[in-house]
């Protein structure tokens, strides 16, 4: 019985093991040699470098860096940096050209992660539109923990909005808390925080005054009620005015661009004071408007292969074209653009945390995958150096979600890598050209 028990064990070690998966027959680990290699962080990019990876770890990173026995790959040409983290991300409501609560399902968050992952995306945080079977048998945490397929998930399971009569319950929000005072959000805080949530999404937004704004002290309860039970709280935003109460608030996270004016000194300063930290969401503002005229990527392959079926034929056709542009909404969506990439550049300039988010999944035009190397492509032309734009894809998003394994190319990391054909300090848009993407050590197929 002893010994059937050992067996058993010594199976189920055999299967987690990332690293037994990439032997190939072969014993050992992983040496991936010859690359250049952008840490992730602040440290100097190593021209000519190796990496060793041990059980789905960094061992040692630089040049000269050898392994016992290990399985060498030679990466002469390539670039290596971390892999992609979104901070704002939405998953398993999208399918086709709808988005819906009817689409979330097991099989669409799995094929979901995995488009992510294949875009070198190992991590993503969905912002408030989970459902309660991803808390169900065991789902999140093996999401959550890397053991399931495609990138990891964090999720903020079900956020909290307004008030609202005759919601649709299987819509996008159908499920979200609306709580009507502050008295009700104590009871709804406890609920979710069951869930082992560590964030908890608020919408703090009139939508162009189509709808009522959730008022200051629900959210403010909100903050209170998540920050005694350990938990950030990460908003929704558009107005600068909000922006200000929610940070006075004590909000972690603005999860939006601020759209409506340039950021003055007193809100940056009392931002940075607090360690807000601000994920742009810039793609989510191009996508709003972008097919109302010409876009450089609608041809581009890449992006052509992160879209759901349907949804090229609608973007790409002259109905959608001239919906977009004679829509009442349009020149307001190309102003908020223009206002987010100033805010981005002013935040990042005055040494606030910055994190890559998009809000992909959120709605079929927000494309998952091609949106997160969007997003750096716009974080730099907003001016935010390319090293730094890196950083915010990766350290940064690490730090902002509290992961200390992941994020850098570092002895003791965990080995999720990006491997690509060419160097995205030349063009930021190289972060498109990949070659292989490494999960835990093991390349993701
Ligand atoms: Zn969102």
């Amino acid at each position: 019985m002893k010994n059937f028990f050992y067996l058993l064990l010594a199976i189920l070690v055999s299967c987690s093991s990332p690293q037994n998966e990439n032997r190939e027959g072969k014993t050992g680990s992983v040496l991936l040699k010859n690359a250049k290699i952008l840490r992730g962080d602040s440290t100097p990019v190593i021209e000519n470098g190796n990496i060793l990876i041990e059980n789905g770890r960094i061992a040692e990173v630089g040049a000269g860096v050898t392994g016992q026995g290990a399985e060498e790959v030679d990466l002469s040409g390539k670039t290596v940096m971390p892999a992609i983290m979104c901070t704002h991300a939405h998953i398993g409501v999208v399918k086709d050209t709808t988005a819906s609560g009817a689409n979330y399902t097991r099989e669409n968050i799995i094929r979901q992660l995995k488009k992510y992952a294949s875009y070198g995306v190992l991590h993503v945080q969905a912002l408030g539109t989970d459902r309660p079977l991803l808390f169900q048998n065991g789902l999140y945490d093996s999401l959550r923990n890397g053991s399931g397929e495609g990138a990891r998930l964090i999720s903020a399971g079900f956020g909290f909005n307004v008030p609202q009569a005759n919601v649709n319950p299987s819509s996008t929000q159908g499920l979200v808390y609306r709580p009507s005072s502050a008295s009700q959000v104590p009871a709804e805080m406890d609920s979710l925080a069951k869930l082992g949530i560590n964030t908890v999404k608020i919408w703090v937004d009139d939508f162009n005054k189509t709808v009522p704004k959730m008022n200051e002290e629900v959210y403010h309860a909100i903050i209170d009620e998540a920050h005694k039970r350990n938990m950030k709280v990460a908003a929704h935003v558009y107005y600068l005015a909000d922006a200000r109460r929610l940070v006075a608030d004590g909000i972690d996270f603005l999860a939006h661009s601020i759209r409506d004016s340039v950021v003055d000194d007193a809100l940056l300063a009392m931002m940075k004071s607090k360690d807000v930290v601000y994920i742009p969401t810039l793609s989510l503002d191009k996508f709003a408007y972008a097919y109302g005229g010409e876009t450089e990527w609608i041809n581009d392959p890449f992006f052509k292969e992160s879209l759901e079926p349907g949804v090229y034929e609608m973007i790409s056709s002259e109905k959608y074209k001239n919906d977009t542009k004679n829509s009442p909404a349009y020149a307001r969506n190309q102003n908020a653009f223009k206002i987010a990439m100033a805010n981005a550049k002013k935040i990042f300039d005055y040494g606030i945390k910055v994190a890559l988010g998009t809000d992909s999944g959120a709605f079929p035009i927000r494309t998952q995958g091609f949106a997160e190397h969007l997003e750096m492509q716009l974080l730099s032309e907003a001016g935010v150096p390319v090293s730094d734009v890196i950083a915010i894809a990766t350290n940064n998003s690490a730090q902002a979600l509290g992961l200390r394994d992941f994020g850098t190319i570092g002895a003791g990391k965990v080995a999720d890598l990006l491997v690509l054909d060419a160097d995205p300090m030349q063009d930021i848009k190289n972060t498109r050209k990949i070659f292989s993407v490494y999960k835990a050590g093991v390349k993701v197929k």
